[in-house]
């Protein structure tokens, strides 16, 4: 089975495979930094991560790129209102953000580039726009994308058949209304509010718009044309449609041949804002108790194609779930005791393997990752092996550990069963007996133990207890 997912410009599930049969180009729009990503934001990376693990073992080498945008409306705002330096403020949150992906087991991309390190490549770019009469410079200097020139704009969102109104009021934002179609900015002229954080171009002291660093950093690392571009479904439009427009104007080439974006994430049952209060970050979810693993369960748990509805009272569940799936890879892997690979080896060795009954689990993952079909497969499957444990083969353990890989779960370690005071007296009575050599009395306590549903095995120095 090849792994396939849905692509947003063609309407249709699509081969994930490079087109040069070597290497998978596969770019996301990163994060904002001027404050820590929430976890709206970490569904979209962390699907991203899921699709790239999943194409890795599947066996498609991918060349993976996420860009940092490090310069913008809201990054200069407000490292301005809080009086710091722009790099300085960028850098607290892009290490914030680092820390996030690697406490949810966030592969890092292979190239992680920032806007603000590429301001001259951006300038090239409109330059070349320019140059071929796609973009113009309006009165306060500023340089603007002339959408008319550009037929196609329009066909990933489909917001041309939507029959929209022009506003051009907006057209100087990075961001402006879902509702507009408008030309947009390639170069921001200089303000006052930009502050330092401005640059000399031919067309004189400014910023690039926000939508262009995508395309120049994709472009300069992954070639005009490559395989995939992933963000959130709000980037669709304006965004990538923009994107679309710049670099296929500038190159006359298919930018991305797929486009894959994630629905999102709400938070008990209402989109995510500042002024419900759930704008819960990592660190937010940790304080509740949580941990990252949990918390990744939750943000993959749905499909990626639908809104996911976050709720706290549903941690509790992905808890258990977790402690499910660690004891029973704790017990495949006792029963024929299989040595663990990394990813790394994971990965390198893709084929023929054969995955036992998580391979449908797998499956599930390659046909547009269905991950709450793929959690169905191993639960059920968890099902049948508890009740007959004798069945575990070293396939299922090399299949339940790719599963885990493709997810990125990292099971935690076996919650111990407390043991009850009564119990403990008894085994350390026991204990004491044993060291006396009072073989009776010792057989009595072990009886007695064994009605209260506890076994007692025999240690150097001491004794384990069991439950069951
Ligand atoms: P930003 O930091 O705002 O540039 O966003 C980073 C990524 O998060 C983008 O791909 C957005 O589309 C995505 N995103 C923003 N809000 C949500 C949400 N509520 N659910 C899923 N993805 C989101
Ligand atoms: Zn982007």
């Amino acid at each position: 089975m090849k792994f396939e997912i849905y692509d947003t410009l063609s309407k249709s599930n699509q081969p994930v495979e490079p087109a040069d049969g070597k290497t998978l180009g596969f770019y996301c729009c990163g994060p904002t930094v001027y404050a820590a990503a929430h976890i709206g934001n970490f569904r979209t990376f962390v699907v991203q991560d899921v699709f790239r693990r999943v194409a890795e073992l599947s066996g498609v080498k991918v060349k993976h790129v996420r860009n940092i945008t490090n310069v913008d409306d809201k990054t200069i705002r407000v490292s301005m209102e809080q009086g710091q330096d722009l790099k300085a403020f960028t850098q607290i949150w892009t290490d914030k953000f680092h820390e996030d992906c690697e406490a949810l087991n966030l592969l890092t991309p292979m190239v992680e580039p920032g806007a603000v390190e590429h301001i001259q490549e951006q300038i090239d770019l409109i330059a070349a726009l320019m140059e071929k009469g796609v973009a113009y410079q309006a009165k306060d200097g500023s340089v603007f994308f002339k959408i008319d020139a550009f037929p196609e704009y329009g066909r990933l969102s489909g917001v041309k058949e939507r029959e929209l109104t022009t506003d051009t009021s907006a057209q100087a934002d990075d961001e402006y209304g879902r509702d507009s179609m408008a030309d947009f900015a390639l170069w921001k002229t200089a303000k006052p509010e930009d502050g330092e954080n401005v640059w000399d171009s031919p067309w004189g002291k400014g910023r690039p718009g926000w939508h262009l660093e995508c395309s120049a950093m994709s472009m300069k690392y992954l070639g005009p044309s490559f395989d995939v571009h992933s963000g959130g479904i709000d980037l669709a439009f304006p965004h990538h449609e923009n994107e679309i427009a710049q670099s296929e104007a500038c190159t006359g080439k298919t930018f991305s041949r797929l486009w894959f974006h994630v629905v999102h994430l709400m938070v008990d049952g209402k989109k995510m804002s500042k002024s419900l209060g759930n704008m819960y970050t990592l660190e937010d979810l940790e304080a509740k108790g949580f941990t990252p693993a949990e918390i990744r369960y939750g943000l993959i748990a749905g499909h990626y194609r639908k809104h996911l509805n976050f709720t706290v009272g549903a941690m509790d569940a992905h808890r258990s779930n977790l402690q499910r799936l660690a004891k029973l890879s704790v017990l495949i892997n006792e029963k024929v005791a299989y040595q663990p690979r990394s990813y790394k080896e994971c990965i390198q060795n893709v084929g023929d393997a054969d995955f036992g009954r998580f391979q449908s689990a797998f499956d599930a993952l390659l046909d547009n990752l269905n991950v709450p079909k793929a959690l169905g497969e191993v639960f059920r499957v968890a099902g049948e092996i508890e009740k007959n444990p004798e069945s575990i083969t070293s396939a299922d353990a090399r299949g339940l550990e790719e599963v885990m890989y493709a997810l990125g779960l990292e099971l935690p370690e076996l919650e111990s069963a407390e043991v009850p005071a009564e119990v403990k007296a008894l085994a350390d009575a026991r204990l004491t007996a044993r060291q006396t050599k009072d073989w009776a009395e010792s057989d009595r306590l072990r009886d007695e133990l064994a009605n209260l549903g506890w076994q007692v095995k025999d240690v150097a120095g001491g004794y384990e207890l069991e439950q069951g």
